[in-house]
C-alpha cells in the first residue's frame, strides 16, 4: 500500500518534481481502490442516506441483485427488496439516521427479475465524508442463499429426526394398534412440527381405506375425507389410494396448487402447503398409509423423504409385530378348531367371575359337557368329520348361551360353560335338562347325513363346592365322570345338591301329573257383609290334594308352577272350575255368589289373557256375573299401562276386579284413581296392625276412606277376632274375610253351609 498522499493545500508548496511524484502516487492509489471496488467478491454499494437510493454499485453487488451494472444505475432499493423484508430495513435505517445506532447488519431477500429470491447478509455503515449535505452509507452484501437453504434443511431434518425417535420409542412399548396409530399421529404434530398427521388402514374384507387416527384435522375435513374414502368411485382418485396401489410415497410439495390434492382449499385454510402419503408395507403389501402435512412449501425433499420412508417402515414393522403377538396370544389362549377359549383362558375367566361373585354374593356355576359318541364318530367317519362335529357343537353352544366368552373347549370332546350368576339352583337344573333335550333334538349334519347327539353334563357351584377355579373345575369333572358311569344325564358335584335339585324336579313332575290326574281342588272362603252379616261372595283358593301327603297349601307349589310355566294351565283350570261351580250352584237353584279367583302375575302379563277369559265365560251368558279376578297390587304396578288396558277389557265383559293384598305393593294414589277396579282388599298385615298400634288403626281408616272416595268396595282380609270385626264395622269397611267367620272350605261344604244360608237373590 503506497504512503498516504498529502492533501491539495500541501501540494501547492511542493516543487514540481515532488508534485509529480505525489500525483503519480495518488493515481496509483485510486487505481488500486478502483480495482478493489470492481473486483471485490463482496457486493458493495454507496447509497444516499436520505433517500436510500443506490448511488453506485460494484459488479458483485449487481450480480447478487441479479441485474446488469447498467440496470442497477436506475434501480430503487425498494424494487429489489422482498416485500416481507422492507419494513425491517426501513426500521433499521430510521434508527441509523436518527443516530441511535452507528450501523446495522441484517439478513434479507432480494428478488431477481424472474421472481426468485436470494438471501443476503447486508451490513450498512455511514461514510464519514466532507460533503455533509449528501451523507452516504456504505452497503455491503453477501449472498447467503445456500447457507439459508442448508439451515432450513437441517431444521426440517431435525424435526423429522425428533419425530422418528419419538415414534420409535413408542413402537418399543406400544401393545395395541389403536395406541400406536393415535400416538404416532400425535408425535408427528408435537415433535415433528407437522400441521396434521393421519394414519389409514385397509380393511381387508371390504378393501376400504379407513382413517384410524388423525391429529390436527378439523371434524369437517375429516368427515370429508372419510366420505370420499368410502366412495368406491372417488376413493381411487385420492393420494392415499394411489400410495397404496403404487406402494410408493406420493408427494405434493405445493398442495395449494396441485390438482392431485383433493380438498386443497381446506388444507390451505388450515395452513398446509405440502403433504406426503407414505405406504405402510407389511410383507410387501400396503396395509395402510401415514400421511403428513407441512406448513412449508416444498418441505418433502429427498433427505426428508428418505427418513420418513424409514419411519413408515418402522410403523409397518410395529403393526406386523402387534399382529403376530395377537396371533401368538390367540394360539396360547384359544382353541384353533372352534375359536372358543381353551382351558387356561377359561380358568382365568372363571377366576375373574368368582371374584365378582364374592362381592355380589351370587352363586356361580361351572358346567362341563361331554359329547357322547364322539370317539365313535371320529373313528368311523374320520377326523375331518369329527372336527366338523366339534365346530357345529361349538356353534350350537355359542348360539344357545349367546356369549362365546362364557364357553371353552377343554379337550377333544369336552366343552365348558361358566354361568357367572345363578339365581336359583332349581332353575339351573331345569335349564341343564332343557338344554340337554334341545341339544339331543338338534340335527347335526355330517357328510350329508343327520346325526342326533346326546351329551352329559357335570356341574360344580361356587362358593358351595370349591374356593378356587381349579378345584371347581376338577369337581365339575368329577361330577361329569360320575354322570357318565351312573347313567344320569347330568350330575351336580355335591350329593346334597343333586338330591335337592332332584326333589324339586320330582315335585315339578308330580305337579304335572297332578294336573293330569285332576288332583287340584278349589276351596272357598266366604266374604261377609259387615252390616248385614250375610255372605256376599267367596274367594276360590287352590289346594293340591297330593295322594301321598294330603292337602298341600298354594304357597308350597304356586312358585314352582310359575317357574315352570305350569301356572298357565293350572290358572286356566282354576278359572274354569270356579265358573263351573258357580253355574252349577245357580242351576241347582241355590243363591250362588260371585267367586273371586286369584290370578298370577304371569297370567295377566300374558298377551292372550283377555281373549282366554272371554272364551272361558263364553260357555254361559251368566258366567261373567259370577266371576271376579283378584290381582295383587304389586303386579298391577309393574306394567301399569298394560294392566289398565287388560283390566278395562275384563270389566267390559261384566267381570269385576279386585286389588288383592292392598298396601303391600307400591300403588301410587294417582294410579289407584285411574285403575279400572271394583274392590280393594286390605292386606291381613294391616288388619293385625290395626289392633296393635294406634297408627295401624288410622292407616286402615285412611285406606277405607280413600277407597270409598274412589267408589271402591273395601274388603278386609284375614279377620280373626271380634275386635277386628267391630273396629272394621265402625270404620265403615264393607266386607270382611277371615277365620273369624270361616276358613276356606271344600266346594260341597261351602255349598251346604253358606249358599243355602244367604237367602239372597242370585247375583
Ligand atoms: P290371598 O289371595 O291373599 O288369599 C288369602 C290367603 O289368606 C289364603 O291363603 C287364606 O287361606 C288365608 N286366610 C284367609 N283368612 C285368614 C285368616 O283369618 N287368618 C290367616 N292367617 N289366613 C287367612 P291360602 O289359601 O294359603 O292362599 C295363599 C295365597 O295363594 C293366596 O293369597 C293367593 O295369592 C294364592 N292363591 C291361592 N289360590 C290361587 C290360585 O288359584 N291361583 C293363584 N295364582 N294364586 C292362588
Ligand atoms: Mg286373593
Ligand atoms: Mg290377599
Amino acid at each position: 500500500m503506497p504512503p498516504l498522499p498529502p492533501d491539495a493545500s500541501q501540494l501547492n508548496i511542493l516543487n514540481k518534481s515532488e508534485r509529480k511524484l505525489i500525483e503519480h502516487a495518488l493515481r496509483t492509489r485510486n487505481e488500486h481502490f478502483e480495482t478493489l471496488f470492481m473486483q471485490a467478491p463482496l457486493g458493495i454499494a454507496l447509497i444516499d442516506s436520505l433517500t436510500g437510493q443506490i448511488l453506485e454499485v460494484n459488479p458483485r453487488f449487481a450480480q447478487i441483485a441479479g441485474r446488469s451494472m447498467a440496470a442497477m444505475a436506475s434501480i430503487d432499493w425498494l424494487q429489489i427488496t422482498h416485500p416481507d423484508d422492507v419494513q425491517a430495513d426501513l426500521d433499521n435505517m430510521a434508527l441509523l439516521n436518527a443516530g441511535k445506532i452507528s450501523g446495522f447488519q441484517m439478513e434479507k431477500r432480494y428478488l431477481h427479475p424472474d421472481g426468485t429470491a436470494v438471501w443476503i447478509d447486508m451490513t450498512i455503515a455511514p461514510l464519514k465524508v466532507e460533503d455533509k449535505c449528501h451523507p452516504r452509507h456504505l452497503c455491503m452484501i453477501q449472498d447467503i442463499t445456500q447457507r439459508k437453504a442448508a439451515d432450513s434443511t437441517i431444521a426440517h431434518l431435525n424435526r423429522v429426526y425428533a419425530m422418528l425417535s419419538g415414534i420409535n420409542a413408542l413402537i418399543v412399548r406400544v401393545g395395541d394398534r389403536e395406541t400406536l396409530y393415535n400416538k404416532a399421529c400425535h408425535i408427528a404434530v408435537q415433535a415433528g412440527g407437522f400441521r396434521m398427521a393421519m394414519i389409514c388402514v385397509v380393511d381387508k374384507p371390504t378393501q376400504q381405506i379407513v382413517p384410524m387416527a388423525t391429529t390436527g384435522k378439523n371434524n369437517l375435513l375429516l368427515s370429508d375425507i372419510k366420505h370420499i374414502l368410502s366412495s368406491p368411485v372417488d376413493a381411487p382418485r385420492t393420494m392415499v389410494a394411489r400410495a397404496i396401489r403404487e406402494k410408493a410415497a406420493i408427494v405434493s410439495n405445493d398442495s395449494q396448487h396441485d390438482a392431485r390434492v383433493l380438498f386443497g382449499q381446506q388444507y390451505a385454510a388450515s395452513g398446509v402447503r405440502s403433504q406426503v402419503v407414505l405406504p405402510l408395507l407389511v410383507a410387501d403389501e400396503a396395509v395402510g398409509v401415514l400421511a403428513l402435512y407441512a406448513s412449508e412449501i416444498g418441505f418433502f425433499q429427498t433427505d426428508e423423504l428418505a427418513l420418513l420412508t424409514e419411519l413408515a417402515s418402522d410403523i409397518a414393522f410395529a403393526i406386523d409385530h402387534i399382529g403376530k403377538r395377537e396371533q401368538l396370544h390367540y394360539l396360547a389362549y384359544y382353541d384353533a378348531l372352534t375359536g372358543l377359549a381353551n382351558r387356561s383362558l377359561f380358568l382365568e375367566r372363571v377366576a375373574q367371575y368368582m371374584r365378582s361373585a364374592v362381592s355380589t354374593g351370587h352363586t356361580l356355576a361351572l358346567l362341563l359337557l361331554d359329547v357322547e359318541r364322539f370317539k365313535n364318530i371320529n373313528d368311523s367317519l374320520g377326523w375331518p368329520t369329527g372336527d366338523a362335529l366339534l365346530k357345529q357343537v361349538a356353534l350350537w353352544l355359542t348360539q344357545s348361551t349367546g356369549d362365546a366368552n362364557l364357553l371353552a373347549r377343554i379337550d377333544a370332546d369336552h366343552f365348558a360353560l361358566v354361568m357367572p350368576e345363578v339365581s336359583q339352583v332349581g332353575d339351573l337344573a331345569r335349564l341343564v335338562e332343557k338344554t340337554l333335550e334341545t341339544f339331543l333334538e338338534h340335527p347335526f349334519r355330517l357328510n350329508d347325513a343327520v346325526f342326533r347327539i346326546a351329551a352329559k353334563v357335570g356341574v360344580a357351584l361356587f362358593p358351595d363346592d370349591a374356593a378356587d377355579a381349579d378345584t371347581l373345575f376338577r369337581n365339575a369333572e368329577a361330577a361329569l365322570k360320575k354322570a357318565k358311569t351312573s347313567g344320569d344325564r347330568y350330575l351336580f358335584h355335591t350329593k346334597k345338591m343333586t338330591a335337592a335339585v332332584a326333589s324339586k324336579l320330582t315335585l315339578e313332575n308330580q305337579l304335572r301329573q297332578a294336573l293330569d290326574n285332576a288332583e287340584f281342588v278349589l276351596h272357598y272362603q266366604p266374604k261377609i257383609n259387615l252390616v248385614s252379616g250375610k255372605v256376599t261372595s267367596a274367594e276360590a283358593l287352590i289346594r293340591w290334594n297330593d295322594p301321598r301327603t294330603g292337602l298341600v297349601p298354594p304357597g308350597k307349589f304356586i312358585p314352582i308352577l310359575e317357574e315352570t310355566g305350569l301356572i298357565y294351565e293350572v290358572g286356566r283350570w282354576a278359572l274354569r272350575q270356579a265358573i263351573e261351580d258357580y253355574l252349577r250352584w245357580r242351576s241347582a237353584g241355590l243363591n250362588a255368589v260371585r267367586i273371586a279367583v286369584n290370578v298370577s302375575p304371569l297370567q295377566l302379563r300374558h298377551r292372550g289373557f283377555t281373549a282366554e277369559i272371554a272364551q272361558l265365560i263364553g260357555v254361559d251368558a251368566q258366567a261373567a256375573a259370577g266371576l271376579e279376578l283378584e290381582i295383587t297390587e304389586s303386579l298391577i304396578m309393574e306394567d301399569v299401562t298394560h294392566s289398565i288396558t287388560s283390566l278395562q277389557a275384563i270389566r267390559a265383559m261384566g267381570i269385576s276386579v279386585a286389588i288383592d293384598d292392598f298396601g303391600t305393593g307400591f300403588s301410587s294414589l294417582s294410579y289407584l284413581a285411574k285403575l279400572p277396579v271394583d274392590t280393594l282388599k286390605i292386606d291381613r298385615s294391616f288388619i293385625i296392625d290395626m289392633t296393635a298400634r294406634p297408627e295401624g288403626l288410622a292407616l286402615v281408616s285412611t285406606i277405607i276412606d280413600l277407597a270409598h272416595s274412589l267408589k271402591l268396595k273395601v274388603v278386609a282380609e284375614g279377620v280373626e277376632t271380634d275386635e277386628q270385626s267391630r273396629l272394621l264395622r265402625l270404620l265403615n269397611c264393607d266386607e270382611m274375610q277371615g277365620f273369624l267367620f270361616s276358613k276356606p272350605v271344600p266346594g260341597d261344604v261351602f255349598e251346604t253351609q253358606f249358599l243355602a244360608l244367604t237367602g239372597a237373590a242370585p247375583n
